[in-house]
């Protein structure tokens, strides 16, 4: 029974020796390697950018403005890296000598005065520049947001298993052209129930009442995709990658096998297609889904009023995220909290937050072991059901 369960408290231990404090040179480290690091893979994407930039990104940002944006990164990247090495007594030092080597090699390459000119597209390149401005906008948006209004104080930014989903976020950023590539060769294959006249009717709709509708569509297949991985034996090692994340925060969300991140964005794009939308439309949803995906995985914990009770928050992500049991398979909806209360998979605990979050049955925690998750977890299944 639902009301006999008892909720607890989440406990997030302090760990001071690895808390970063102002003035011990540990976060001017992390920073300047950080921009050395972005800095190098601007230049790179700058000198090759047929390869390395996206063409549907392109179109939306000014090449030349950035390189100002570089400019700064690169400069800030050198001062941080000294401030370091004036801070730190310990192993830091390496850590802001490996900064300023990134950007010195930047530097080289031609940094920020590389000559942009047209870019030939290529069907296939690596997300780099989408790469670098979702994690710059992700750290300036989301860790601050985090460091204000955290749902756990002590819970750190490089928490464990950090790195693996930073791994993911990597990723799936860089394969975004061959993620588009895939959806739209998808949905091409729907062509046959695209309408004209249905599509006239709705781009006479105003903007915003369009948006709602994508909204609506959206959540309603991406509803009904996510519960068939949760709902389906077969399919639901896929799935269980992205719900082996243990701490929830900005990059929790990354996590994903690299199969339900193409099939997620292929059948989320057959209602966009067969709608037929205004582009400016399109964009707004693209944009507050992009953001919502991030927001609801966060360590945020931000009062959202009776939004709470239209939008898919933190609080009710999280509870997706739990391990306990009145909320397995529950709150599949990814924009709205429609299609959860409408078929009764709704679990929202009034001001109840969970204490545990992950798998019931711990997956591997590398990335390879990932990977063959839904091989080896399915093969097991097979064995132990003909016995
Ligand atoms: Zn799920
Ligand atoms: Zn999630």
């Amino acid at each position: 029974m639902e009301e006999q369960y008892e909720y607890r408290e989440r406990n997030v231990e302090k760990d001071t020796s690895k808390e970063f404090r102002f003035g011990e040179g540990r976060i001017s480290g992390i920073a300047s390697l950080m921009l050395g690091v972005l800095s190098l893979l601007a230049v790179l994407a700058y000198l090759y950018p047929s390869y390395l930039t996206t063409t549907e990104l392109r179109k939306v940002y000014d090449a030349e403005q950035l390189q100002v944006v570089l400019k700064y990164g690169m400069y800030f990247s050198l001062l941080l890296g000294g401030l370091t090495f004036l801070l730190n007594k310990g192993r830091y030092k390496a850590v802001g000598v490996c900064g300023i080597g990134l950007t010195l090699v930047a530097f080289a390459l031609g940094g920020y005065s590389v000559p942009v000119g047209p870019v030939e597209p290529k069907a296939l390149s690596l997300g780099v520049d989408w790469l670098i401005l979702a994690f710059l906008g992700s750290v300036i948006v989301f860790v601050t947001l985090e460091k204000l209004f955290p749902r756990y104080r002590d819970q750190l930014i490089m928490r464990p298993e950090w790195g693996t989903d930073m791994f993911y976020f990597c990723f799936n950023h860089l394969a975004i052209s061959a993620i588009l590539l895939f959806a739209n060769y998808h949905t091409s294959h729907f062509s046959w129930a695209v309408s004209t006249s249905i599509q006239e009717m709705i781009r006479s709709i105003p903007i915003w009442g369009q948006v709602v509708l994508i909204v609506l569509c959206a959540d309603f297949v991406l509803y009904w995709e996510h519960r068939l991985y949760h709902e389906v034996n077969a399919l639901w090692p896929i799935h269980a990658v992205h719900h082996s994340v243990e701490h929830m925060d900005w990059l929790a969300g990354s996590r994903g096998h690299f199969v339900q991140v193409f099939s997620e964005r292929a059948m989320v794009m057959i209602p966009l297609y067969l709608l037929g939308p205004d582009q400016v439309a399109l964009n707004i949803y693209v944009t507050f889904a992009a953001l919502q995906a991030i927001l609801i995985h966060s360590n945020l914990s931000i009062p959202f009023g009776p939004l709470k009770f239209v939008l898919v928050t933190p609080q009710f992500h999280h509870w997706h995220h739990s391990s306990e049991k009145p909320a397995i398979d529950t709150n599949y909806s990814a924009h709205t909290v429609l299609f959860d209360a409408m078929f009764n998979t709704m679990h929202m605990p009034g001001k109840h937050w969970p204490a545990e979050f992950g798998t019931t049955v711990r997956l591997p925690r590398s990335v390879i072991g990932h990977l063959f998750y839904p091989i080896t977890a399915n093969l097991k299944r097979f064995k132990i059901n003909k016995r």
